[in-house]
């Protein structure tokens, strides 16, 4: 009997796998951590071969744990760390060079004379990104113009280009399949997210072969087949992480807003069929593709938020671990006028402002470790209701409720605060492991165990729903004080 979907979860840190029963019910995981590789100041690289190694023993860990054979699987799905780029050579199978990871600085540079020219404005109307160094088109075109031998094995034919699904599935398939699905390829700045297909005027710019290229498919697409566990086992759902962690909130309605509170916070709302462009700086990306229909999603990042806990934990040691943070913000009734904007490495969407720093605000005799904690809890929530208004303002679409997940969703205060400040429902599901969960739901409905997203959204548990009880007025200075504070921390 197939009785499991085995889930790729391949993160920034690590490579996980979880087994999934059909109700959406985890029943093992295997994990190994991802080396990371610091080259110089500002790069970050990873091994693809140790990606693949790392994925395949934590799959066979959580394999050996759930007792399963691949008999007993229905379908693989994969989800991934996005825009880190790969590419190898398709005659020996081997990568040219390390993978460059998301997070690499290393062509800022070129990013920023992409903005000077402004070719920057027609590559955002056709791929919904800003130009930034994490999405894959720059770091392509430093591989082919560093590595040795690039440039001519590209013009031979012989490289391919994938983010870390496209690698995988590649070693899956023992090379028979170079594809990715639509969600990974909205991420690389290549992709025309309108047409749905790489765009030709982007890659003659940039120089790129459109030989390098996957095949793009729908997120519930067939990937291919593997025999590495034994009998075939099909690939069929695939989608970057934080696309399918808004699939694995059955964010499935229009306007429904998803919130990850992890080191960062990322925020995604599903904006239907429509591709909405932001006048704010937030990105146009692919939500999920389900056969033919396609589902856009506004998104927004909030660059330190669990981060600041783990500063006040690791960083000035007064916290003895995270979770202390929502007993110690409860002994207290307020900030005592405290603020803090952890703008460690300036500030994100609406402000966009790389030169503010950090900033501790309004401290008196009587301020306590217990109001410095709060206040860097409450920044999480001031920090994202920034980006829910200007989501609202670029979608049009008033936000009711929001889904979270992520580390930092367990504090119980943060939901509350973050309620009343936005005037939101807030939901946290009983699996906050929302990223594999969507991995496990696409490739449901791919492989046929699931007939709709109807019936994906009735398997949804909810483990509290935290609703607004704040006084208006209260939330308009509360938030007034905020945006004092931000201007303190800009410029
Ligand atoms: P990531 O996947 O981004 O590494 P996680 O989703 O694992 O992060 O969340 C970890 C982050 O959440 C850390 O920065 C940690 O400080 C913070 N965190 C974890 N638990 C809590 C908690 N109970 N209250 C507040 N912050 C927390």
């Amino acid at each position: 009997m197939k009785r499991y979907i085995m889930t790729f979860d391949q993160g920034t840190t690590s490579s996980r796998c979880i087994l999934y029963d059909r109700s959406g019910t985890p029943i093992s995981v295997g994990q190994r951590e991802l080396p990371q590789i610091y080259p110089q100041p500002g790069w970050v690289e990873h091994d693809p071969e140790v990606i693949w190694q790392t994925q395949m023993e934590a799959a066979r860990e959580a394999m050996t744990k759930a007792g399963a054979t691949a008999d007993d699987v229905a379908a693989i799905g994969i989800t991934n760390q996005r825009e880190t780029t790969v590419v190898w050579d398709r005659t020996s199978g081997k990568p040219i060079c390390h993978a460059i990871v998301w997070q690499c600085r290393r062509t800022a540079d070129l990013c920023e004379a992409m903005r000077r020219s402004g070719i920057d404005v027609n590559i955002r109307s056709k791929t919904g990104l800003v130009a930034d160094a994490y999405f894959s088109l720059t770091k392509v075109r430093w591989i082919l113009d560093h590595v040795e031998g690039a440039a001519e094995l590209a013009r031979a034919g012989r490289l391919a280009f994938g983010t870390v699904d496209s690698w995988l599935i590649w070693k899956l398939t023992g090379g028979k399949r170079h594809v990715t699905d639509v969600t990974n390829a909205s991420r690389t700045m290549m992709f025309n997210i309108h047409t749905r297909t790489w765009d030709d005027d982007i890659l003659n710019q940039f120089n790129i072969s459109r030989s390098l290229l996957p095949e793009v498919l729908p997120s519930n697409g067939f990937f291919g087949e593997t025999t590495l566990f034994g009998s075939p086992i099909p690939i069929y759902g695939v989608a970057g992480d934080q696309q399918a962690s808004l699939f694995g909130q059955t964010c499935y309605g229009v306007g429904d807003v998803k919130n990850t509170y992890g080191t960062g916070c990322f925020l995604l709302m599903n904006t239907g069929s429509k591709a909405v462009s932001s006048r704010s700086g937030l990105i146009t990306t692919v939500g999920w593709q389900l056969d033919d229909e396609v589902t856009y999603a506004l998104e927004g990042s909030v660059f330190i938020a669990g981060a600041a806990i783990q500063w006040l934990r690791d960083g000035i040691g007064i916290l003895a671990n995270s979770a202390e943070s929502e007993t110690m913000a409860r002994s207290v009734s307020d900030t005592g006028g405290v603020y803090f904007v952890p703008a460690f490495t300036g500030l994100g969407a609406p402000y966009w402002d790389p030169d503010a720093r950090g900033l501790l605000c309004g401290l008196t005799r009587g301020t306590e470790r217990a109001h410095i904690v709060r206040a860097a809890l409450e920044a999480m929530a001031y920090q994202t209701d920034d980006v829910l208004k200007i989501m609202t303002a670029d979608s049009g679409i008033p936000v009711t409720t929001v889904r979270v997940d992520g580390g930092a969703s367990a504090n119980g205060f943060l939901c509350q605060f973050q309620s009343d400040l936005s005037s939101v429902a807030v939901e946290r599901p009983q699996n906050i492991e929302t990223t594999s969960l969507g991995a496990a739901y696409l490739a449901g409905l791919g492989c046929g165990l699931y007939e709709s997203r109807e019936e994906i959204a009735s398997l949804r548990t909810c483990d509290a729903v935290f609703r607004p009880s704040m006084p208006l007025l209260t939330r308009a200075a509360l938030r007034e004080g905020w945006q004092a504070a931000v201007r303190r921390a800009r410029g």
